[in-house]
């Protein structure tokens, strides 16, 4: 038995090897029991080839690259080895093409912890990855008009995506509208609220600006004077109690502002 952690080396046959694919001459010792568990294509074909005396024992693979073939084996072999960006591309051809279903998903589960993008999304639509598509999917809706039109990738979409992706950016801007108006409607209210405000502000002001005027707050001796006398400490004490009651209502017109500043005031 082979230790887990050491990749194994598949132009070497072991004791149980029992099919060779070969590609650009050179041969890799598989198993097909093994291949047969993961994949129904290639399970298929041996069930096909078993009536020949020996069986299926070499397929020749043309048209595959051996650096891949031979990671999509260490995927699935008990090495397991991990999904890549440097991989998962061609993991995912070439698990599509055999239908190895768990390495599909482990693609896929690779590709949902990536950052979104649209090269992403074109994996996600060609491989049909159901949640990787749908996450992408907002991704791409963020994107403005000019960035969609000049991604490379974007070209790589089907007409029902692009179509898609311009129907969730109606939906997004329209809901972005919605807010904006919504937005609007609270500025419009606090601005009133603090015009409000204001108005009664410059009310008060001028109520105690006129307390100079008003004969009655003065004290007795200085009830009949043309002018308020800043020298006589009675009449300053009453205007003094006066201001503060007016100021104490004040306050109380401070509405729009919270709490938290009145005591900080
Ligand atoms: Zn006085």
């Amino acid at each position: 038995m082979t230790d887990a952690s050491v990749l194994r080396d598949f132009t070497q046959p072991d004791e149980l090897s029992d099919l060779t694919l070969v590609i650009s001459g050179t041969p890799l010792h598989v198993h097909k029991q093994y291949l047969a568990e993961w994949s129904p294509v290639w399970r298929q074909m041996f069930l096909e080839e078993c009536s020949s005396p020996q069986g299926l024992q070499e397929i020749l693979m043309p048209d595959k690259n051996l650096l891949e073939v031979t990671e999509l084996l260490h995927s699935i072999y008990s090495t397991q080895k991990p999904i890549s960006e440097t991989n998962v591309k061609f993991l995912l051809e070439l698990s599509e093409e055999f239908q190895i279903n768990r390495v599909k998903e482990r693609c896929e589960q690779f590709l949902v912890n990536q950052e979104r993008s649209l090269g992403i999304l074109v994996l996600a639509e060609k491989y049909k990855l159901r949640s990787l598509y749908k996450r992408c999917m907002e991704y791409a809706k963020t994107k403005t008009l000019e960035e969609l039109d000049s991604s490379p990738e974007c070209k790589k979409l089907s007409q029902e995506t692009l179509l898609q992706i311009y129907h969730d950016k109606i939906d997004m801007l329209r809901e972005y509208s919605k807010d904006l108006t919504q937005r609007d409607r609270k500025t419009k209210q606090d601005c009133e609220t603090l015009r409000m405000e204001k108005e009664n502000m410059k009310r008060s002001l001028q109520s105690i600006q006129k307390l100079w005027e008003v004969p009655s707050k003065r004290c007795f001796r200085h009830i009949a004077d043309s002018a308020f006398n800043y020298s006589c400490p009675e009449c300053n004490e009453k205007i003094y109690f006066e201001i503060r009651k007016l100021c104490g209502e004040g306050q109380h017109l401070r509405r729009y502002f919270p709490k938290s500043q009145e005591k900080n005031s």
